[in-house]
């Protein structure tokens, strides 16, 4: 049999089904479903993303059996529908649609009303009865197909279509205002213009003939998955460029018929709140490009129960089929054609982190799923949108009290951001580059402004709906968003909005608030989110927020189903207090470094630097002694009887010393020793390379006092926690370890040091010594690493830096440009480069469990709460991870979603 690459679906009878989304695209795959379940889809079929695939590998050209099949699936759709295409006295019209595995909204092209022609309009006039909406199609269906076929599309985003040209001096000549306005013969006239503009810029003729119509469609739309915008949107969602689109060809239903027709987008849920109601919004009598275009702002969804109530009584049923059925929210395209309802899309919709946790906790309490599918459902990135700031009250009531409330919008996408105003989105990028906060105003946004709209903080538009460019991008992208903001008059070229009289300049600060829709004139500072009130702050009762309670149902779950231990970073009792109050079990890494510059700790330490012998180091470090263990009491007390990893000191000493001649003054002064001694002791400090120089355990060994005092003052502060009932757990880690006799000279001093401790307060306490895997040879060498090391944590910052020789302090500079040009999948600082540094972390793992059987393992490098390094962490079978505070919620869900993909 020949291969097969179409797919016909239609009559309550489909060739495809939801499953075969990589064959027919999302689009096609839910087409096809949606006509098995029942629900009213108009008859057509999908091209298969192999010819995409085949067309763009043999250049230009279709599989030799794709005409005949077509030709097939025409024929089927006709007779469902009862018309023929190209036939003059019933002619059958089509849409021509992409549809790639995932959506990619507006990124690829579309054509409407296709088949028509100055024979077939006179059979779509007979058949409605309506000259005018004939002729509005006609009109629609010719400047489509010239801008997306035959390429008549302005070149930049702000040059004038030669279609809207033609139909403004038409509207201004008539002195009408909107499109509707225009009569039966305007837009026949109109035809007739569009298909001259077609011969003077296109150098062809528009086609007549409706069969080289659908061609020259099928042909665009397969182009289209090449255009500009939609590799960069690929880019931006890591969708690869060999999957290809499928092409929908589709019976057309018309919302444009008169008052009995419309054309709606709507989600079964809210996407930006995640509450259960219908919603969405739909435009009467319109197509369906309308509405996501944002050419008139759309009526709310629930409106239609006014206006046409039984059709709205379906959707209603329909909506409900539709969750039962996939189990998931829907969001969905749809048109009324004469009182008439067709269902033209449906797919997973996308919404804020807010609602994502919303909705996959509600389904779980309806229901419809259970928690592992909840858990895997959310995105552990998006927590940020439930961790993330509000605006400060007092400031924003200021504001608004004094009149600064502008403007008010849609809430596309809720959180508070401030910032500088532009108004495109190259400023957007170039603005934030040179470390501004921007807010991008659009009249609308469109394709070309991702980038911008990725680079700002947030996104203000004139016009759209809940459904336009703006909030869908933008929800996606988790940024803060209000659209549609009706009032603002935003110009362009003056790159200035004027609201209500007064006006707002490029550069001003504005500040949008996207959970009410607010925009305001000024900055305001930012606050805590509702889940950080009750957390962190205490100002809120947990029963007070709504969002609280979805957070904890989502992190308990979360933590009945990992393995993975979630540890923090931090060296300070208030940061460890936030860390377990979100749920940190332990403290990964505490750097003693940073506690040498609290108070009066860095005289001593310099003191300690700057002396000449061995006695003098012991003076200084005699006066930190107290001040460390202080240190160490306040953590052990907050963290009680979870573990505590406390590293001995690891930056070279030179960052201790001051660079600056005016500090270097002040701090000889302090010291009362001579400037010249200073400067020379500093220059003796001097590194080439003091990554790789004299830090880390190195200079434990060379200074062992200096360890001696660390491993003092961690163990009596330890003893005396103990004194007070608490069963503190001291982990001693050392680090940059590279030979396992560095770790052996560093452990002998810590095991001295204890003895001495354990003796003076008359008790013990049970404490490991072990270390960091951050150099590649302690990776190789684990097995004999752990001979001695009772845990290893893999400090992946620095084993990043040494695995690749990339100065993870320069990298900056070229990094960026490395990810942006594919020459590396991702930056390795942020996530783990699981080929290369994680194989040297498989070896350590393996190795070290084979001196050591129960070894425990962990990490504490950055990537430490980066969802995709979690799970590999998960993968190779470590203990715990360890992040940064605000980020252990997030390792807590991604592993817990490791945890259960492992079970798979
Ligand atoms: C590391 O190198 O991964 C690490 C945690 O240590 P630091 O970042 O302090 O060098
Ligand atoms: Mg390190």
């Amino acid at each position: 049999m020949a291969d097969k690459y179409v797919y016909f679906f239609g009559d309550g009878k489909a060739e495809g089904t939801r499953d075969m989304k990589n064959l027919l695209g999302g689009k096609g795959a839910n087409l096809a479903e949606m006509t098995n379940i029942g629900i009213p889809v108009p008859a057509g079929y999908t091209i298969s993303t192999e010819v995409c695939t085949y067309y763009y590998n043999n250049k230009d050209q279709y599989p030799k059996e794709l005409e005949q099949q077509v030709k097939d699936a025409l024929k089927k759709v006709e007779d469902v529908m009862q018309a023929k295409f190209g036939n003059k006295e019933n002619p059958l019209l089509v849409s021509v649609r992409s549809g790639a595995r995932t959506s990619m909204p507006g990124m690829m092209d579309t054509v409407l009303n296709l088949g028509l022609n100055d024979e077939t309009v006179q059979g779509l006039i007979r058949k409605t009865g309506n000259a005018r909406f004939a002729y509005d199609c006609y009109r629609r269906f010719v400047a489509m197909y010239g801008d997306v076929v035959l390429g008549l599309k302005p070149v930049h985003k702000d040059d004038v279509d030669p279609f809207e040209e033609i139909m403004d001096s038409r509207k201004k000549k008539l002195g009408i205002e909107f499109d509707t306005e225009l009569s039966a013969d305007d837009l026949k006239d109109l035809v007739s213009e569009f298909k001259k503009a077609i011969r003077e810029h296109a150098g062809q003729a528009f086609p007549e003939d409706p069969m080289k119509q659908l061609w020259g469609a099928i042909g665009a739309v397969f182009k289209s998955w090449n255009n500009e915008r939609a590799i960069i949107y690929r880019k931006l969602n890591d969708i690869p460029g060999h999957w290809g689109t499928a092409v929908n060809v589709q019976s057309m239903v018309y919302g444009n018929m008169g008052e009995d027709s419309a054309t709606g987008v709507a989600f079964t849920r809210n996407p930006a709140t995640g509450d259960k109601e219908m919603y969405g919004e739909f435009l009467v009598n319109a197509q369906g490009e309308d509405v996501v275009a944002g050419i008139r702002t759309p009526q709310e969804l629930k409106k239609l129960k006014d206006i046409m109530p039984d059709v709205y009584k379906q959707l209603g049923e329909i909506f409900d089929k539709l969750e039962a059925h996939y189990k998931e929210m829907q969001d969905m395209e749809f048109t009324i054609q004469d009182g008439r309802l067709w269902f033209l899309q449906t797919r997973a919709g996308k919404r804020t982190g807010f609602a994502a946790f919303r909705i996959a906790v509600d389904m779980v309490e309806e229901g419809l799923i259970d928690k592992k599918e909840a858990l895997m459902r959310v995105e552990p990135n998006q927590l940020n949108q439930l961790l993330r700031p509000i605006f400060d009250m007092n400031q924003k009531d200021e504001l608004v009290k004094s009149g600064k409330l502008i403007a008010k919008g849609l809430n596309a996408g809720p959180g508070a951001a401030s910032g500088r105003v532009v108004f495109n989105a190259q400023d957007a990028v170039e603005w934030k580059k040179r470390g501004e906060k921007v807010i991008l105003a659009r009249i609308e946004t469109s394709p070309e402004d991702i980038k911008g709209m990725d680079a700002a903080e947030g996104i203000l538009t004139a016009r759209g709906g809940m459904t336009s460019h703006a909030a869908l991008v933008a929800r996606q992208m988790g940024k803060v968003c209000v659209a549609g903001a009706g009032s603002l008059n935003i110009s362009y070229k003056t790159r200035q909005f004027e609201v209500d009289g007064k006006v707002v300049k490029e550069g001003d600060w504005i500040s949008l608030d996207g959970s009410t829709g607010e925009v305001l004139q000024g900055k305001i500072e930012t606050k805590p989110s509702e889940v950080l009130q009750v957390l962190i702050d205490k100002t809120m009762k947990a029963s007070d927020s709504k969002t609280f309670n979805t957070y904890q149902k989502i992190m308990n779950w979360a933590d009945e189903f990992r393995t993975l231990g979630v540890r923090t970073n931090a060296d300070q009792p208030d940061q460890s207090a936030n860390a377990i109050a979100f749920g940190a079990e332990g403290i990964g890494l505490c750097r003693t470094e940073h506690m040498f510059f609290g108070g009066h700790r860095i005289q001593a330490v310099r003191e300690m630097i700057l002396s000449g012998d061995e006695k003098g180091r012991r003076k200084a470090l005699e006066v930190l002694l107290p001040m460390q263990k202080e240190d160490f009491i306040g953590i052990f007390k907050v963290m009680q009887d979870r573990p505590v990893t406390i590293r001995t000191l690891d930056p070279p000493l030179h960052e201790f010393l001051p660079h600056e001649e005016k500090e270097q003054k002040e701090v000889a002064d302090a010291l009362g020793v001579s400037l010249e001694k200073l400067r020379a002791k500093i220059e003796s400090l001097h590194e080439f390379n003091p990554m790789l120089g004299h830090r880390g355990c190195r200079l434990g060994i060379v200074f062992p006092e200096i360890t001696e005092m660390q491993a003092r003052a961690i163990l009596e502060a330890a003893c005396e926690v103990k004194k007070e009932g608490v069963n503190v757990k001291p982990e001693i880690m050392i680090p940059l370890v590279g030979h396992v006799n560095e770790l052996r000279a560093q452990d002998q001093v810590v095991r001295k040091v204890a003895e001495e401790v354990f003796e003076k307060y008359g008790l013990k306490v049970n404490y490991l010594v072990g270390t960091m895997i951050e150099l590649p040879r302690a990776a190789i060498t684990a097995d004999q690493i752990a001979e001695v090391a009772e845990f290893f944590s893999f400090g992946t910052n620095d084993l990043t830096q040494t695995t690749f020789g990339l100065s993870r302090d320069d990298a900056g500079k070229f990094l960026p440009y490395y990810v942006e040009h594919d020459i590396l999948p991702r930056d390795p600082f942020e996530a783990i480069d699981q080929e290369g540094v994680g194989r040297l972390m498989e070896w350590g793992v393996e190795y070290g469990r084979k001196t050591r059987k129960d070894l425990k393992i962990g990490i504490c490098g950055e990537h430490g709460g980066e969802p995709s390094s979690v799970e590999f962490c998960h993968r190779i079978k470590m203990n715990y991870v360890s992040c940064s505070p605000f980020r252990v919620p997030i390792a807590r869900l991604a592993a817990a979603q490791a945890a259960l993909r492992d079970k798979k």
